[in-house]
């Protein structure tokens, strides 16, 4: 296949997806819906930091999942086991979430007028960036086990985030990860990255992630008000 047709190939298949994901966009607006999209390489502690906050938050406000991975229902099983509705969406060969994956989902799934809406992508840290999904934010998942030079690796993932989650900040003094040093990296991509530092196992920093998304319902109340 010629490289024209590839690139031509390649674009069809992101508009079609930005049309899906404008679908659900106005949906979740109509609702008051606050989305995330939960995105880091696996292993990360993603599904741990899920489990955690569910249970944390439970009774606050209504929540549901979209758990995404290649294969298995290990992790939608282990958000049920939280009292969370959960859809399991297999990818199988694919690599990524896309919007239409994420529209079918939600007709599955009892999505509640002004509630959080989490949905855990594939991990990798690729492809993921490139398919919107109709969130509010890209959030993306990095723990201190990882390399400090990620940002700088997949410099697409960490442009397309709005926050950065530094997970299991309690193992640091075991580990010779410099967190600024990362940190730096991260925001020459995207300047006005917000970072929160936190351990879903220990607990440090979870109440500032807990404030976030409440003020990130709190505005998608407000504009379905307004
Ligand atoms: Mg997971
Ligand atoms: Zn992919």
């Amino acid at each position: 296949m010629s490289q024209t047709r590839l690139v031509a190939i390649e674009q069809d298949i992101l508009a079609k997806n930005d049309s899906f994901a404008a679908v659900n966009r106005q949906l979740f607006a109509a609702k008051g819906v606050f989305v995330l999209n939960l995105m880091s390489s696996p292993g990360s502690g993603k599904t741990t930091l899920l489990t955690r906050t569910l249970t944390d938050l439970k009774g606050r406000f209504p929540v549901a999942v979209i758990e995404g991975d290649q294969q298995t229902s290990f992790d939608a099983d282990r958000i049920r086991a939280t009292g969370t509705p959960a859809i399991q969406v297999n990818t199988g060969k694919g690599c990524h979430l896309d919007a239409q994956m994420v529209t079918q989902a939600v007709g599955r799934l009892p999505v509640a007028d002004e509630s959080v809406l989490f949905i855990e992508n594939v991990g990798n840290l690729v492809c993921p960036a490139g398919f919107d999904l109709g969130e509010a934010h890209k959030v993306v998942v990095l723990s201190v086990t990882e390399g400090e030079d990620k940002p700088l690796k997949y410099p697409a993932m960490f442009a397309s985030a709005d926050l950065l989650i530094v997970n299991k900040v309690d193992l640091l003094p075991h580990l010779t990860f410099d967190v600024a040093r990362m940190i730096d990296y991260a925001r020459r991509l995207k300047p006005s990255l917000e970072v929160i530092e936190l351990s879903a196992t220990g607990g440090q920093g979870l109440d500032r992630w807990y404030a976030w998304i409440e003020a990130g319902l709190a505005k998608a109340k407000g504009a379905r008000k307004g």
